[in-house]
């Protein structure tokens, strides 16, 4: 199979995701000359502007939450949902090690400590029943990813949350419109994040937008986004927990754009779900090859779509059979990330200044082995395509 002319004998063409609806939004914003509505003080300007509470109101009817607020990114939307639970110094945040770092370096930011946990071997999402043996009297929440598109076990996740008193918060950046039976990812846990930057499914360039249904939670996202120091004798906040502020204001621009991209959410999820079902379908008989599952009542948006490849059964290794898929034009990449212990930052130990804090606090494990199925999706099995760069149809 290194022989004989490639399968795709052209490139894939590149995906667009950009409409004259957004075109004539932006030009609309700048006619006004008010690119920012937000003001970092007390009053009706805390909130942002038009386009900013028209894109969250938009956002909280689709997703049926009580609340969205926009953040400039879905890595501020973690650090601010970090912020808003009240993670402080030596509190222990369970996270996967299998996730874009933004995830597990934002309980950092707040001095808690990311407690790792394997993941399931097909939904490559945190494992429940792991985590439940990780829960201890420091763990404060649980960070889960709904990871490629597909849930996390969040109603497992959000059962062993209550029982322990601790909060649920889901890195929902690769799900929109990703469904835990009747609900929306993202809408399960206390927060959800959610990221509009140019690689995910609907986007603003860069931008984020955190949800909740907890009235308190909102309020605490929305002070932490805007300078929340300036604003809490004002609105006479008595737990002055995390309560400074940052700017992780969007733009009306961004604002703008992401309002027209939310109308087109459907049609982007749909081309991906058609995406997927072809490689599905083309893998399903293959000895060797495991599409990715879906959990029964779950739907997944492929974010990327994620096949097992088995080495013993193929008979050749996983980096040959890539140089073979390579070979027929198949764009790909194999093994996702490494996992995020291994990362300097925590084989080092240094994060936040040079004495080690946070992890002088504790004393957690981030040595080789410490999450197997995540180091073997890594080193010998995922084989991952992301249908956001191309357009196939
Ligand atoms: C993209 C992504 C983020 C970060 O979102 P940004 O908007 O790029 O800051 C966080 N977590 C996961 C799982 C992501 O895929």
């Amino acid at each position: 199979f290194l022989g004989g002319p490639p399968v795709l004998s052209e490139p894939l063409p590149p995906y667009r995701s950009m409409g004259r609806e957004e075109l004539e939004a932006v030009s609309e914003v700048i006619r006004s000359d008010r690119l920012s509505g937000f003001y970092g003080s007390w009053g009706d300007e805390f909130f942002g502007g038009p386009m900013v509470r028209g894109l969250e109101q938009a956002w909280s009817e689709r997703f049926g939450v009580r609340h969205a607020i926009s953040v400039n990114s879905g890595t501020s939307g973690l650090f601010a949902a970090m912020g808003a639970i009240g993670i402080g110094p030596g509190d222990e945040v369970i996270v996967p090690p299998f996730t874009m770092s933004a995830t597990v370096v934002a309980p950092l930011i707040y001095g808690g400590i990311p407690v790792f946990v394997d993941i399931e071997p097909d939904t490559f999402c945190l494992d429940p029943s792991a985590v439940r043996q990780a829960v201890t009297p420091r763990t404060k929440a649980i960070l889960a990813v709904n990871l490629f598109g597909h849930p996390a076990g969040l109603s497992e996740l959000m059962s062993i949350a209550e029982e322990h008193g601790i909060k649920l918060v889901e890195d929902n950046a690769q799900g929109p419109l990703s469904m835990n039976g009747e609900r929306y990812a993202g809408t399960v846990g206390h927060i959800g994040v959610f990221s509009l930057n140019y690689h995910k499914h609907i986007h603003t360039g860069e931008g984020g937008m955190c949800v909740t249904n907890d009235d308190d939670l909102a309020r605490r996202l929305q002070l932490i986004r805007n300078h929340a120091e300036n604003i809490v004798e004002p609105l006479d906040i008595e737990d002055l927990t995390n309560l400074v502020g940052f700017n992780y204001r969007m733009t009306e621009l961004s604002a703008a754009v992401g309002i027209e991209q939310l109308k087109k959410i459907d049609e982007h999820v749909s081309r991906r779900e058609e995406v997927a079902r072809q490689l599905t379908e083309g893998v399903t008989e293959l000895e060797g090859l495991t599409p990715p599952r879906v959990r029964a009542g779950c739907r997944h948006v492929y974010y990327v779509w994620a096949m097992r490849y088995d080495e013993d059964a193929v008979g050749v290794g996983r980096e040959r059979f890539s140089e073979a898929l390579a070979a027929e034009g198949f764009p790909h990449s194999c093994g996702y990330m490494r996992p995020l212990y291994l990362l300097p930052l925590f084989q080092r130990r240094i994060a936040i200044g040079k004495q080690g804090y946070p992890f002088d606090l504790a004393s957690p494990r981030y040595d080789k082995g410490l999450c197997p199925v995540a180091e073997r999706m890594y080193e010998k099995e995922l084989i991952c395509f992301e249908p956001c760069m191309y357009d196939p149809s």
